[in-house]
């Protein structure tokens, strides 16, 4: 039997970036989610709740998810866990980076949380699925009633509807999504919901997913 953990989703930045504080209310062991922007804020929300933060978790290395990773890791001695090919960037800002792989259990206190890799936005896209209170912590893979480009050099919209359809759809419907960014209807919503309303779901095919995105199909004549 595992415990439940409590997420608390904190808005940060200028670019409507959420960063979460995840902590086990009976041991107060604590992890901070995508530390980018407003560190001392996240850092209070933890020490309001009398939680310690062992570690940091980050779903990818673009700049406006870790910007805050050196001040929290510094502040913190918390350990980062990220996926292999985001190590090398986590590791110019924190010392004590530990790669994660997919299906991998995290535990936090009495809680858990799955590394759930889930490329396409980038190679390295983890989400963080908590079984106990049913949450998904999706970067920048899925926002309320969209998604994150899949125009990057290092993008791969193959992967990304592969992630969607056989990572993310497989959840239970009842997962609520926390998404990397403030830029749906509401800043969090059910798995259940999206699977029916957001066409980052319903074009399931490469060709549609990028005529929606507005994104060359890969290896495609005029790509
Ligand atoms: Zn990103
Ligand atoms: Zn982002």
């Amino acid at each position: 039997m595992s415990g439940s953990l409590d997420i608390v989703q904190l808005e940060v930045g200028l670019l409507e970036n959420f960063c979460e504080v995840i902590g086990c209310p009976v041991t107060g062991e604590a992890a901070l989610v995508d530390p980018a922007f407003e560190v001392d804020r996240l850092l209070r929300e933890a020490s309001s709740r009398n939680w310690k933060i062992t570690t940091i978790l980050l779903t990818h290395t673009h700049d406006d998810h870790i910007a805050g990773l050196d001040e929290a890791a510094a502040a913190t001695a918390a350990v980062v866990r990220c996926h292999p090919v985001e190590v090398e960037t986590a590791r110019r800002q924190a010392p004590r980076v530990q790669a994660v792989t997919d299906g991998e259990w995290i535990p936090l206190g009495q809680g858990r949380v799955q590394a759930i890799h889930t490329p396409g936005h980038t190679p390295g896209c983890v989400c963080w699925f908590a079984p106990d209170p049913g949450a998904v912590i999706t970067g920048d893979v899925l926002f309320v009633g969209s998604c994150g480009g899949v125009g990057y050099p290092d993008s791969d919209p193959h992967a990304m509807v592969d992630s969607l359809q056989r990572k993310l759809a497989v959840l239970p419907e009842s997962t609520v999504v926390y998404p990397g960014h403030n830029y749906g209807r509401t800043p969090t919503s059910r798995l259940a919901w999206e699977l029916a309303n957001n066409p980052a779901f319903l074009r399931d095919t490469v060709a549609s997913f990028c005529a929606w995105k507005g994104t060359p199909v890969p290896g495609s004549a005029n790509s």
